[in-house]
């Protein structure tokens, strides 16, 4: 349920309401947009929820009840376009972000350091890696570990990009957000609602790829998990990187044609993942373009300066001329349906 409150409501007549709410048993969220305040109702509770009850209070302009299933990452509750904010960067405003960079760390550092200076060279302003894998096969490279966060922090000091990576224990929660800007939430792990709930505590931006197998009923319920520990500021970055389904021509099924439904649906930023839907560098700048002339908020992309010898993904990831060629591109797009890289 939403409680609306009047342009005009006191900070008295909201403490009023949230107070009724509370003695009820119900936990809340509160948007403070620029007009006005929006109280979301949210949890069990012990009493019963009517209307009628914050409808009488002083102040309250109405009350609606939220018909999707996902409540704090609707549109309902929030009608402007959340911009995430991080060291000066704005996720989901007029500038794309585009985030580049190998799978996985890797033991040398200057394979990650070379990437870091090409994303850089070509408008890339966050670089990606990662230290904790989470591999189909146990026999397969499971990254580095905090020895991989401490690569990834010496090269953000060195190169002034901020760092995303993927957190895939609620145990290591706390160690990933000590080394990086960004935590990312893989697709295996998008119904992992411990660990949803760890990553919204730290209040650290969280960039949440859809589950392969997930609906956008399922997927907005999951950064609902985040966003609700997450306080008055929500910090969760969608991303879209193909789903399974019957055709395998691809390594998934990408799935841009989600991002328009996702700006309907919810006010959260959405970027794109065009690497892990192709599993074949060919198809990749072509991912990439259709999801900024689609109307993504930015890209993750997968560089390595010898993809044959990756640790992981090579067959997705670009050379760094195929890179290069690529961001020019992708500028002309951005620029043309009025967006800059
Ligand atoms: C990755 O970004 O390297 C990754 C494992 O992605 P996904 O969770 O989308 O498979
Ligand atoms: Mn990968």
């Amino acid at each position: 349920m939403i409680i609306e409150m009047r342009a005009t409501a006191t900070s008295k007549q909201i403490q009023q309401v949230i107070a009724r709410i509370k003695s009820l048993g119900f936990d809340l969220q509160i948007n403070e947009g620029v007009k006005r305040t929006v109280i979301c109702v949210l949890g069990a509770g012990t009493g019963v929820l009517d209307k009628g009850v914050f409808e009488v209070l002083p102040g309250v302009e109405q009350v609606l009840r939220i018909q999707k299933p996902y409540k704090l990452a609707s549109r309902d509750f929030k009608k402007t376009n959340t911009v995430v904010k991080i060291g000066g960067i704005e996720i989901g405003g007029k500038q794309l972000v585009i985030m580049a960079g190998p799978c996985s760390v890797e033991a040398n550092k200057s394979i990650t350091l070379s990437c870091a200076r090409v994303a850089k060279q070509n408008g890339a302003k966050i670089l990606r890696g990662g230290a904790f894998k989470p591999r189909t096969s146990p026999f397969a490279f499971q990254g580095l570990g905090e020895d991989g966060l401490k690569i990834l922090a010496e090269i953000r000091e060195e190169t002034g990009l901020l760092i995303v990576t993927e957190v895939v224990d609620k145990e290591d929660v706390e160690l990933v957000a000590k080394y990086v800007d960004i935590l990312q939430i893989g697709a295996r792990n998008m119904q992992n609602y411990r660990l949803l709930t760890a990553v919204g505590k730290t209040h650290k931006p969280v960039l949440l790829k859809r589950g392969f197998s997930a609906t956008v009923d399922e997927w907005l319920m999951a950064a609902d998990y985040v966003l609700q520990n997450n306080g008055p500021s929500p910090n969760v970055i969608l991303c879209n990187r193909g789903i399974r389904a019957f055709d395998n021509s691809t390594r998934f099924v990408y799935d841009v044609g989600v991002i328009p439904v996702i700006r309907q649906l919810t006010h959260l930023p959405i970027i794109t993942d065009p690497s892990h839907a192709a599993g074949k560098f060919q198809y990749v700048p072509d991912y990439a373009k259709m999801a900024v002339a689609g109307g993504t908020d930015g890209l993750i992309i997968e560089i390595h300066p010898n993809p044959k010898e990756a640790l992981s993904d090579g067959a997705q990831s670009l050379t760094f001329s195929d890179y290069a060629r690529l961001s020019k591109e992708l500028k002309i797009i951005a620029s043309a349906i009025g967006r800059s890289i």
